[in-house]
């Protein structure tokens, strides 16, 4: 059976976790609430506790394996649970891409490199989480990318075009998760 995800088959029958791997700010878990918050209407919690990272996870400090932390995170049940954000704050890879994030179609958790996303100007930085978590965290609810750069759904290819894209859905994705 197919479970089509939208606003209206998961407002108030569940909710969004961030937890944060590793030194992520609280402040930055925040803004990736609010932002989620604001683009799917779901409710969203947080944990402002460092979460203690899998076991292997001191001896990758440099890059790590993206499946270590999905795999981690799919063992993490609480009741009503939607999906699982992590903030991660180590490099990724898949294979052998280095990559800033990963969500996958129809699974529980979505995780976000921060480190790749820094840069000086701290609300470009906090844009580009926001930007990575909602577009993972969509393509996780069955959204599909966007053709439309300045939507949040668009699928960046560069650090420069994800600077260029929106925080939000467009008016076609928005539609698309209402409906
Ligand atoms: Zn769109």
């Amino acid at each position: 059976m197919i479970v089509k995800y939208n606003y209206f088959f998961l407002n108030g029958i569940g909710f969004v976790y961030i937890v944060a791997f590793g030194q992520v700010e609280k402040r930055l878990l925040l803004a990736v609430a609010s932002s989620i918050k604001r683009n799917f209407s779901v409710d969203v919690r947080h944990s402002s506790v460092v979460t203690l990272p899998p076991v292997k996870y001191s001896l990758h400090r440099e890059e790590c394996p993206v499946s270590l932390f999905l795999d981690y995170m799919e063992g993490l049940h609480f009741p009503n649970m939607l999906r699982i954000v992590g903030l991660v704050d180590v490099c990724l890879r898949d294979e052998e891409r280095t990559i800033w994030g990963k969500g996958v179609t129809g699974g529980r958790s979505v995780v976000v490199s921060v480190p790749l996303l820094k840069t000086y100007d701290e609300k470009v930085f906090f844009e580009r989480v926001c930007k990575e978590s909602v577009r993972q965290l969509g393509m996780s609810f069955g959204l599909p990318p966007c053709e439309k750069k300045n939507c949040v759904m668009y699928v960046p290819s560069s650090l420069q075009e994800l600077d260029q894209q929106g925080t939000d859905l467009c008016p076609l994705c928005k539609e698309r998760w209402v409906n």
